[in-house]
């Protein structure tokens, strides 16, 4: 008997063990990646360097780009009864055509929550179909910024910003700060910041934070 494989996986350290992800190879999948986020990239290290990661990665990839892609997505989510989608812990919104397809799983799933950071903000094409996937109620759209990208202008509405950081003194903005791992015990000032995601934070580890009982980026 044909063993089917699943395009989604479930959870990780990071995201808990109730949220599923939909993931692609980093970089050759990121055309809007800046020199900043390449540079510290977690999905070009540690596991993501195993045999077995990069093969679940390349076939992913494949699947993508078939025709029939959102249809076996839609299937998928529909059969498992997913609530949440992290789309993409790696890769991001590599075409336009490839970002139609998720758009099409978003309206056709409108009971499962979906969320993403993505810098293919700055690809002309993809830019509009981002800002279809905003105005949608299940979908919660971050654009990813840094200093060598600058704040996206103009911000669709509904779209909120996650800001990475990976100098002390780079100035941050947004509505959400990630740090590269080497700073996170650099103090910050304490007012006119945007949130710090509390995985990143002493206090939050301590509380065992992850994105499933966080939610701040897909619930709200
Ligand atoms: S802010 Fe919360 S939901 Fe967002 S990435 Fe951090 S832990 Fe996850």
């Amino acid at each position: 008997m044909a063993t089917l494989r699943s395009l989604l996986a479930l959870g990780n350290t990071k995201l808990g063990q109730a949220i599923h992800h939909f993931d692609l190879e980093a970089v050759e999948t990121c055309p809007g990646r800046s020199r900043v986020c390449e540079s510290v990239c977690y999905a070009t290290r540690g596991r993501f360097h195993t045999g077995l990661v990069r093969n679940r990665l390349n076939w992913c990839l494949q699947q993508s780009r078939s025709q029939d892609f959102a249809d076996h997505m839609v299937s998928e989510i529909r059969r498992k009864g997913v609530l949440v989608v992290r789309v993409h812990v790696s890769g991001d919104f590599y075409d336009a055509d490839y970002a139609t397809q998720w758009l099409s799983v978003f309206r056709r799933c409108p009971v499962a929550r979906f969320y993403f950071y993505t810098r293919s903000w700055r690809v002309e094409e993809v830019a509009p179909v981002l800002a279809q996937m905003a105005e949608l109620d299940n979908v919660r759209a971050w654009f990813s910024a840094d200093v060598e990208t600058g704040l996206p202008d103009p911000l669709p509405e509904g779209v909120r910003v996650a800001w990475l950081q990976t100098e002390a003194a780079d100035l941050v903005a947004g509505h959400l700060v990630f740090r590269d791992r080497p700073i996170r015990q650099t103090p910050l000032p304490r007012f006119g910041l945007p949130m710090l995601c509390p995985t990143e934070t002493p206090v939050g580890q301590r509380r065992k934070v992850n994105c499933g009982n966080c939610g701040h980026c897909w619930k709200a």
